[in-house]
């Protein structure tokens, strides 16, 4: 019986660190104020279909963190970071969906899908976000 080959399901993951202040102006507690925190962020990614991978790479792991580190708020007050951000407070779930819109479009270049995103705000909090294919069909 002929069967079509099958390639494993490939992921790369990069973690990264940033410095940034936010405040949560509705919150009623302390966050209201404005705070910093050493945020990391794990991004992973997974070949486009039409991918042809080169020299057993998906992608570079030194290329997929300049990628990451170019679209972090590192030093910034994320509230003023992106007009993203007027409308939405910077909590650790909305910083992941504006790293996640930023990110795609980047990836998309490499012909590379952004599979999960995973943003700490602190050691024992964060938001993953994990990102279906329906994501990119639709835009
Ligand atoms: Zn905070």
């Amino acid at each position: 019986m002929k069967g079509k080959a099958r390639t494993p399901d490939l992921y790369l993951s990069i973690v990264e660190h940033f410095d940034a202040a936010h405040f949560l102006p509705r919150y009623r507690g302390p966050c209201r104020r404005m705070h910093g925190h050493t945020w990391q962020v794990k991004v992973t990614v997974t070949p486009e279909p039409d991918l042809i991978i080169k020299d057993g790479m998906l992608i570079d792991f030194k290329d997929l963190k300049k990628i990451v580190r170019t679209a972090l708020p590192d030093h910034r007050l994320i509230n003023t970071f992106r007009p993203f951000f007027k409308a939405n407070p910077p909590t650790a779930e909305n910083v992941a969906l504006y790293l996640a819109e930023t990110l795609r479009r980047k990836l998309h270049v490499k012909k590379l899908l952004l599979s999960e995103i995973e943003v700490w705000e602190s050691e024992k909090a964060s938001a993953k976000l994990v990102c279906p294919i329906l994501f990119y069909e639709n835009s």
